[in-house]
């Protein structure tokens, strides 16, 4: 995977936030820091005072997810802590959001089960037709792109032309891609919501999520609503997330080379009725390690995963290879439909497992 610049240099400035101000005896890698008290002499700091507020290990993690997007950024406990926060941030009493009916599942019943007797409304359009939806009286648009578990893609740069002629703001929650293979907010989006959970962390140990915006007074509200809420993660969950954003490009590099290798078998197979891996779009840097399988039956489907060693998850991004039957959760996908995620396993034999897994078809 061959990264442009800026990407680079946002990597580059990521890995680089500690070392480069290093002194003469500090620890190389990040400490752990688990206060949540500070020393608050006669003048003190204003930044530290209390941890519900932020935690040395917590801003630390929080610089280098800013070096990645480029933006100013604010930690949150989990994906849904950060649209929770998000929301509470951008929108009021009377606001209507449009998202995704064909989007994450639990995003859109924050809106209609939580947020509602709040006084926000819901509306809901799939993602194939987003472009042309009608944007009169919308406080806010929410995608996904590639949209899970359907993996569709939308333009994020013609929906914030129109999102910004309708007055109406743009969130993109970019957990699929994670910030090096999209940038929402280069593309003119808002404010970027990322579920570190997955891919950004990598290693299936932890919850996580930020929100991300170039827009100072939102930050600064978006603050004011994780001050208030306590909606702050702990910092050894935020540890072990900076931990694992230091392999990130290597892990995504190589998750995107297994699901290319694997790609043709799956295409090529009479086991397999259809195949979706997000088309080729200028905005997304690699296709990514998401594909869409559909096999004959679930019976099918759970076979193919035992048989291929994929472990069966409903999250994705990790560092093993898994599935996930989206049917038993309700999505409106064939009972077969599998969504596979893959992990860094040697490439060939990875190829050679699914090969044997298929031919057991
Ligand atoms: C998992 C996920 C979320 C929610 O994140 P959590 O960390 O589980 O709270 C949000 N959006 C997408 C696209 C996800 O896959």
């Amino acid at each position: 995977m061959s990264l442009p610049d800026p990407i680079q240099s946002r990597l580059l400035a990521m890995l680089h936030t500690r070392t480069e101000a290093l002194e003469a005896g500090d620890p190389v890698p990040e400490p752990l820091v688990l206060s949540s008290a500070f020393s608050l002499p006669h003048n003190p700091d204003a930044r530290r005072t209390y941890a519900r507020f932020t935690n040395p290990t917590i801003e630390a993690t929080e610089a280098r997810l800013a070096a990645l997007e480029a933006a100013p950024c604010l930690l949150f406990p989990s994906g849904m802590g950060a649209y929770s926060a998000a929301f509470m941030a951008l929108l009021k009493a009377g606001d209507t959001v449009l998202m995704l009916s064909d989007g994450y599942y639990a995003a859109r019943n924050l809106v209609s089960d939580i947020m509602a007797p709040f006084g926000l409304k819901l509306v809901t359009c799939p993602a194939a037709d987003i472009l042309e939806a009608d944007l009169a009286g919308i406080a806010a648009v929410v995608v996904e792109t590639p949209s899970n578990p359907g993996l569709d893609i939308i333009d994020i740069a013609a929906l914030s032309t129109r999102c910004h002629a309708a007055g109406a703001k743009l969130v993109v929650d970019n957990t699929v891609c994670t910030p090096l293979l999209q940038q929402p907010l280069d593309l003119g989006a808002d404010i970027v919501i990322v579920s570190d959970t997955k891919a950004m962390a990598g290693h299936t140990d932890l919850l996580m999520g930020h929100v991300a915006s170039r827009d100072a007074a939102y930050m600064e509200r978006l603050l004011s609503v994780r001050n208030l809420t306590g909606n702050i993660p702990a910092p050894h969950e935020a540890w072990l997330l900076l931990r694992g954003l230091e392999t990130v490009e290597i892990r995504l590099s190589r998750m995107c080379e297994n699901a290319r290798a694997v790609l043709p078998l799956l295409k090529a197979s009479a086991a397999v009725q259809s195949v979706i891996y997000p088309a080729s779009h200028a905005q997304a840097l690699d296709q990514g390690f998401l594909i869409g399988a559909t096999f004959a039956s679930s019976a099918a489907a759970d076979s193919f995963l035992s048989h291929a060693g994929f472990t069966q998850t409903t999250s994705f991004g990790g560092l093993h290879s898994s599935g996930d039957r989206r049917a038993r959760w309700g999505d409106a996908v064939p009972e077969g439909f599998l969504r596979l995620s893959f992990g860094i396993e040697p490439t060939e034999a990875l190829v050679g497992s699914i090969k044997t897994a298929l031919g057991k078809l």
